[in-house]
């Protein structure tokens, strides 16, 4: 018995102006989209950025004291090399992230804050694409976006927030998982290539610390890998794949 082929990739809607992604960790969005959300900019969208923790346990050879202000500085000059200029941070704790209420409320409060139409995250699910275990942080966020997307339009979920002057907004239309092993949809990585290896590359103490190979050309073998992956199901073009759901 063999598989079936899967079906194409369908194209990412393009009728929208404010996108918000929220991920768990500093280099998330990096490994997982930058290159379209360089394009996003590029085209006049409005993109923001926030950040659950600020990855303060991401790198064994230095301690989360000094880990946490450095990375967050490489991830403020990762968005800016996609030309994205607002990049917030919830301050949960790296590693130990919980799926629950408060996670929720946060990100509802960011989501209340930016009113985007288009909300992007990170694989949520529990393996990635070849079978390996995701972390639990990425699991929560992710969970917790999609879940965060609908409670921000509900008046009656966390009043507390309509209280601070955060009004409810119902207008999210979709949530983007990036990374996802069932990705439904995909934007051309092509635009955008160049200035998302240079945002990978802004996490240079990251990449440093996790590899012996020249900073420049893994990022750059990084992403040419990770965007050929969906190719056959693209027209053969390097692409930024996402699991689409719909609101
Ligand atoms: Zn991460």
């Amino acid at each position: 018995m063999t598989d079936s082929p899967l079906p194409p990739l369908r194209p990412m809607p393009d009728d929208w102006q404010r996108a918000l992604a929220v991920v768990a960790h500093p280099d998330d969005l990096e490994y997982g989209c930058s290159a379209a959300v360089a394009s996003w900019v590029a085209d006049g969208r409005q993109v923001a950025y926030v950040l659950a923790t600020r990855g303060e346990a991401g790198i064994d050879s230095l301690a989360p004291e000094r880990a946490r202000s450095l990375r967050e500085a490489e991830q403020r000059a990762a968005a800016a090399a996609v030309g994205v200029s607002t990049v917030e941070f919830l301050d949960h704790q790296d590693g130990v992230i919980e799926y629950g209420v408060p996670l929720r409320r946060d990100i509802a409060a960011a989501v209340r804050r930016h009113r985007p139409e288009l909300v992007i995250t990170l694989n949520h699910r529990d393996t990635w694409a070849h079978g390996a275990w995701n972390t639990p942080d990425h699991v929560a966020v992710g969970r917790a976006v999609l879940d965060a997307s609908a409670d921000a339009g509900n008046r009656w979920i966390f009043p507390e927030l309509t209280e601070q002057g955060l009004l409810p907004w119902n207008g999210v239309r979709w949530v983007a998982v990036a990374n996802s092993p069932a990705p439904t949809h995909a934007v051309s990585a092509e635009p955008g290539f160049e200035q998302g290896v240079l945002s990978l590359l802004r996490h240079r103490t990251y990449i440093e610390a996790l590899t012996e190979e020249d900073p420049e050309t893994y990022a750059r073998r990084f992403l040419a890998d990770s965007t050929s992956a969906h190719g056959s199901r693209f027209d053969g073009r390097r692409a930024v794949a996402f699991e689409l759901f719909s609101r």
